[in-house]
């Protein structure tokens, strides 16, 4: 397994390949192993040819991906871009604009807000707020404090509550980057 990225240009050869990217993702997401997220079980088999897992228990939707339950699963922006702005966002000290980001990783600008908001936020930051000091990444890909299976429902409803609250800022956010589109500042 590649070691992770300590500078960015480790971090942009290093998140290209997506095996890389998932290993990255479980190891802060599922430290003692893949877990199904929406029973909790551990019994679960990886399908490397789909690049994700099924769930052993009987229910409905037993197959998942890294992404799934996470602020990333409704998104159609891929996995590498996601990390590559969550590293970023995490490691620079001084911050990141979306403006950079849209640069570096050749997405729209709007969609590099939108990621950079979402993280943001899930980060407890304040969207456009400078970041320093220590910041504990995991509660971004799992939207809340379901560390364990008590908290899990709680987690669960806490991220919907958080996509709920994305949806109406995306939507405004929007509108705010449609008046500014003139290219760069
Ligand atoms: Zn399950």
């Amino acid at each position: 397994m590649a070691s992770e990225p300590t500078t960015l240009r480790e971090a942009i050869v290093y998140f290209s390949d997506p095996d890389n990217c998932r290993n990255f993702l479980v190891a802060r997401r599922w430290p003692n192993g893949a877990e199904c997220p929406r029973c909790g079980s551990k019994h679960v088999i990886f399908q490397p040819k789909y690049n994700r897992w099924q769930c052993g228990a009987s229910h409905d939707r037993r197959q998942f991906t890294a992404k799934t339950g996470t602020i990333m699963e409704d998104s159609p922006i891929g996995l590498d871009k996601w990390l590559m702005a969550m590293w970023q966002i995490v490691n620079r000290k001084n911050g990141i604009s979306s403006y950079e980001v849209h640069r570096a990783f050749g997405i729209t600008q709007k969609s590099a807000w939108f990621m950079d908001h979402r993280i943001r936020f899930a980060l407890g930051m304040t969207p456009g707020n400078r970041l320093s000091g220590q910041v504990e990444t995991d509660e971004t890909f799992i939207g809340g404090k379901a560390r364990n299976m008590q908290l899990r429902e709680a987690g669960r409803k806490d991220h919907r509550d958080r996509r709920q609250r994305y949806r109406r800022d995306g939507d405004l956010g929007t509108r705010q980057q449609g008046n500014r589109k003139q290219g760069p500042p």
